[in-house]
Parts: C-alpha cells; sequence; structure tokens
C-alpha cells in the first residue's frame, strides 16, 4: 500500500500496485484457468484460478485493507480479503469454519436469505443449531451462550428494520470465549464502521450492494484480521469452489474506488429524506438511525460515522398509513425510484419486504419483527435529492 491513510484514498489505492509486466495502473483482468509451469510444481505463484487469480487478489487486497486487516503477505497472500461469488457464498463459507453440533447466535432481524441458509440449509446439511435473538439486548445475549456456541452472526444496521447492535458491547461480552464474532457490514459498509478494528473476527459483505455500487454484479466479501482464521477461509475457499470470477473482480474494484465519494451522498440525501418523510402526513413512522426517534439512536450517533462526525447510511425504512393496499399504490406511482429488490446502488431502488427480499420469513415471525404490510424499504440513490423528495411527494399524495 502507498501511504494512503483516509479513507478516500484507501479505497482508490489500498492493496493496489502497478501491473508489474506492462505497468498496467488498473489489474487487467486475467481469464486464465491455468498458469504455465516451468518444471513441475515450479511457478510464478499461480497455479489454478479457483486458487488464485491476480484480478482477484487485487479486489482480495483492496478489501482487506479498506476493512482494517493489517495482516501481510507473508501472513496471507491476500491479506485476509476474499471475494465471493455472492453475498451468500460468502456466508456459507463462514459457517463452514464450524463442526457439526456448533452453536450459533444471530440477530432476529436478518436479510431473508441468510435466515433461509441457516434455518432451511445449514442447520440440516452441517447439523448446526441456531438461536435468533434481538442482539440490542445484550443481556439476552449473555444468558443464550453456551459451552457449544462458537459463532456469533450480527447484522448492523440490520435489513430492514434498521436496528443497532452495539458491537463494542457484543465484544465485551463475547470475545476471547473461543466464539467467532462476525459482521455483515453490507448496510453500514467500511466508510462509515469497521467491526475488525472494534474486535471482531470477520466482517462479510453482500458487495452486491454499496461496494459493487452499480447494480450491475452479484460478488460477496469476508475480510479477518486473524491469520489461523485466514488460512482455514482460505482452505475452505479453494475447497468448495465458491470464488468470484476475474471479470466480477474486476467489477467490484472499480466500483469501491468512488465507495467514499458515493457513501457522502447517500448519508446526506437519506437524513434529509428521513427527516421530510417523518413530518409528512401519509407516514405512520420512519426508521432511519439518523433520527432521534430511532431506539438505538444514540449507539449509531457514536458506532457510524464519517471523519468522526455522525452518519447513518443510505438505507430507510417507513411504514405507510392504510396498509397492504395504500403501499402497493405508492410503490407503483414512484418514477425515479425504481421497485426492485438490493439496494446499494447509485440509483434509488424501493421494495416491500412482506412480499419481496423477506418473502421466504415465516409470517409469524415477520409480524414478530415488525415487518409490516405496509412496511417499504428505500434505498436513496446518488441523484439529485430534490428530484427525490418529488417523486416521493408525488407517489404519496
Ligand atoms: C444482499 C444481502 C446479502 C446477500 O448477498 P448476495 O450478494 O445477494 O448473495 C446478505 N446480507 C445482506 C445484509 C444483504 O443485503
Amino acid at each position: 500500500m502507498k501511504n494512503a491513510t483516509h479513507f478516500d484514498s484507501k479505497v482508490v489505492h489500498a492493496g493496489q500496485q502497478a501491473e508489474p509486466v506492462t505497468g498496467a495502473v488498473m489489474p487487467p483482468i486475467f481469464l486464465s484457468s491455468t498458469y504455465a509451469q516451468e518444471s513441475p510444481g515450479v511457478h510464478k505463484g499461480f497455479e489454478y484460478t479457483r486458487s488464485h487469480n491476480p484480478t482477484r487478489y487485487a479486489l482480495e487486497r483492496c478489501l482487506a485493507r479498506i476493512e482494517g486487516s493489517a495482516l501481510t503477505e507473508e501472513q496471507d497472500p491476500s491479506f485476509g480479503g476474499f471475494a465471493f461469488a455472492s453475498g451468500m457464498a460468502a456466508i456459507s463459507t463462514t459457517l463452514d469454519l464450524l463442526d457439526s453440533g456448533d452453536h450459533v447466535i444471530a440477530m432476529d432481524d436478518l436479510y431473508g436469505g441468510t435466515n433461509r441458509l441457516f434455518n432451511k440449509v445449514k442447520r440440516r446439511s452441517s447439523g448446526l443449531d441456531f438461536s435468533f435473538i434481538d442482539l440490542t439486548n445484550l443481556e439476552l445475549l449473555e444468558s443464550s451462550i453456551n459451552d457449544q456456541t462458537k459463532l456469533i452472526w450480527i447484522e448492523t444496521p440490520t435489513n430492514p428494520m434498521l436496528k443497532i447492535v452495539d458491537l463494542e458491547g457484543i465484544v465485551r461480552i463475547a470475545k476471547n470465549r473461543g466464539i467467532i464474532l462476525a459482521c455483515d457490514n453490507t448496510f453500514a459498509t467500511p466508510a462509515l464502521q469497521n467491526p475488525l478494528e472494534i474486535g471482531f473476527d470477520i466482517v462479510m459483505h453482500s458487495a452486491t450492494k454499496y461496494l459493487g455500487g452499480h447494480s450491475d454484479v452479484v460478488s460477496g466479501a469476508l475480510v479477518t484480521g486473524n491469520e489461523k482464521l485466514a488460512e482455514r477461509i482460505r482452505f475452505i475457499q479453494n475447497s468448495s469452489g465458491p470464488i468470484l470470477s476475474p471479470f466480477d473482480s474486476y467489477l467490484v474494484l472499480r466500483g469501491i474506488k468512488t465507495l467514499s465519494l458515493r457513501i457522502r451522498r447517500h448519508c446526506e440525501s437519506a437524513l434529509h429524506i428521513a427527516k421530510w418523510l417523518e413530518s409528512h402526513d401519509a407516514i405512520e413512522r420512519v426508521i432511519y438511525p439518523g433520527l432521534p426517534s430511532h431506539p438505538q439512536f444514540d449507539i449509531a450517533q457514536k458506532q457510524m460515522t464519517l471523519d468522526g462526525k455522525p452518519a447513518s447510511g443510505g438505507m430507510i425504512t417507513c411504514i405507510i398509513k392504510g396498509g397492504l393496499s395504500t403501499s402497493k399504490q405508492f410503490l407503483e406511482k414512484l418514477a425515479i425510484f425504481s421497485l426492485a429488490e438490493s439496494l446499494g446502488g447509485v440509483e434509488s431502488l424501493v421494495e416491500h419486504p412482506a412480499i419481496m427480499t423477506h418473502a421466504s420469513v415465516p409470517p409469524e415471525e415477520r409480524q414478530t419483527l415488525g415487518i409490516d404490510d405496509g412496511l417499504v424499504r428505500l434505498s436513496i440513490g446518488i441523484e439529485n435529492c430534490n428530484d427525490l423528495i418529488k417523486d416521493l411527494e408525488q407517489a404519496l399524495s
């Protein structure tokens, strides 16, 4: 890495060097599946692309550095960063670190696909035991840990209720007890929050979202600053093979270069729009970590920051008065916001969790979590903020 210390510079340079043969500033997309050897076992460090690929390494090293892994090349060839074919592949790989019979404590309000992977796949195929609890209640965490507990899986802010988990609080209770602490950092991004620096062992991303940032690639990431964990993740990544392709690695690396710029706009517009929505008569409730009405506002102000000042991300959840029929009408009427799953891209998106992203969560659980039929989730893009407000205004009226 060059002397790039501020995050704005890290996203452009971290883990990068000019390509050694040509000096190309951007890493070429190395599509080759295999690499010529001079003599059996004598090669330039690359044998087969599932195991190592220069374009993927460039991305993985960048991921490692922007999430705060300090591992050297001697400790791990890609500094503890790993790129996967999807966010789900990254989560699945994390669960493969465990043994059958192990116990996992996970946040109750999770990305729908994570809930499905845990409950419908890994419980059966890996013999894992899961407890889903509200980790905003740290006493509940303390009393849920048992001798078999080997992983705590956090999302903060959560999807879609935007609950905030106190990362320092989790570390205080669960660190040094032989439990892997993992955080899905997709919503906050390393621009706002660095779980590894707080004491977490693994950070996971759906790089499909803010890291890629342009809604044109599906990808996932894991980062660890722990040498032993890096060795084990590398072994599983190579053994089961859910790697990111060279072309997609290039796209995510390209996206990350503007992460810092994009996040500034996402945060600024989302705060403005959240305040505007909160004052609108057609809205029952707005959930945004940057509003004083948010239940964990104080933790959010401390935990998510940009240049030392509170910044609360680009996601807003709100409940429209009138339930399903009104919220459907609202979603159909929006023009700039596209009605689509996913989030974190340059364009504004809106979705209906109960029907779309969280349909795989059983209805009773949705109700307990508060995923109401009038609840919609907004991903605020980088368009002009006033244009977005005008669009919301016409759809609400
Ligand atoms: C999208 C998402 C995932 C899953 O990632 P994919 O790239 O879609 O596989 C996991 N966690 C969160 C918070 C997400 O938003």
